[in-house]
This record gives C-alpha cells, structure tokens and sequence, in this order.
C-alpha cells in the first residue's frame, strides 16, 4: 500500500471537474483517505512549489496556484504514485496520453487540472504539507 498527494487545482475547481477527477481516482481503485478544499496564500503556494523556485514559470505558477480554490485528496492503493501520475497524463497536454485527465481538460502546460506527487518521499513530505494525523482516514 502507498499513498500520494493529489490536488484538483483551481483551473479544475473552476470548470467543475471535483466530481469527474474524483470518479476517475474511484473507478481505479484508489482510495480517498483524506479530501478537503482550500484557497492557498501566496506563502503557502511558494512553500508548495520551492523546488521550483527557480524555474521561469514560477511566479505565475503561484499566482495560477493562489487565484482560487483547490481540492486537495490523500490517494492510497497499490502503486498509488504512479497510479495517479498515469491517471494524469503528462505535465503538457500535447504530450499526455488519450483518455487521461490532463489530455482531456487542461488548459495548457500550466493550467494542467491535477497535481500528483512524483516519488515515495515528496508523496510523504507533500502529504503532510496539507494533512495532519486526525484528517487521514485509514
Ligand atoms: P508535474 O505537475 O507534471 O509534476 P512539474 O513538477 O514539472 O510537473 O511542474 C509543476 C507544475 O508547474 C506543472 O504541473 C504546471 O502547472 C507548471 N509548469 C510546469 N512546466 C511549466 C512550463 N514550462 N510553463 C508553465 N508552467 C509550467
Ligand atoms: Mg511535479
């Protein structure tokens, strides 16, 4: 059993998309065991996203990342990380597969719907940005 972070982020809250993202996760097996909705700060947004902080697209990631509401989920299940990331698709559109999420509602590389944790350690450390113990359900 593993489990990752995923967050709808706001481009998907705004088009509607909770239900559909969800239903997806569901139909594949994998488990909510944590879900709430939330509107980042800029702070919260930045400490999200360091690892990028040097990146071009940083600012406006943040800005895209704090200009409304996100749902952010606990996904659990067998090979629950690399689960998710197929079930997203790739970070650009173009590239992601037919039938994943990405592929059919992102806007562009950076208005991409969903994130998900890409290793057993940012999985952990992601988790725990967002979740306390008393949040998680196992
Ligand atoms: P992923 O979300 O697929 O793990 P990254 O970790 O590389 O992708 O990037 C984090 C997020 O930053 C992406 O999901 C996307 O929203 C944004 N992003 C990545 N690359 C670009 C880019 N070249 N231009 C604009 N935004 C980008
Ligand atoms: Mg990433």
């Amino acid at each position: 059993m593993e489990r990752t972070l995923s967050l709808i982020k706001p481009d998907g809250v705004e088009k509607g998309l909770i239900g559909e993202v969800i239903k997806r996760f569901e139909k594949s097996n994998l488990k909510i065991v944590a879900m709430k909705k939330l509107h980042l700060t800029q702070t919260e947004a930045e400490g999200f996203y360091a690892v990028h902080k040097e990146r071009p697209f940083f600012g406006s990631l943040v800005e895209f990342m704090t200009s409304g509401p996100i749902v952010a989920l606990v996904l659990e299940g067998d090979n629950a990380i690399k689960r998710n990331r197929d079930i997203m698709g790739a970070t650009n559109k173009d590239e992601a597969e037919e039938g994943t999420i990405r592929k059919d509602f992102a806007t562009n590389i950076e208005k991409n719907v969903v994130h998900g944790s890409d290793a057993p350690e940012t999985a952990v450390t992601e988790i725990c940005y967002f979740f306390n113990s008393f949040e998680i359900a196992c």
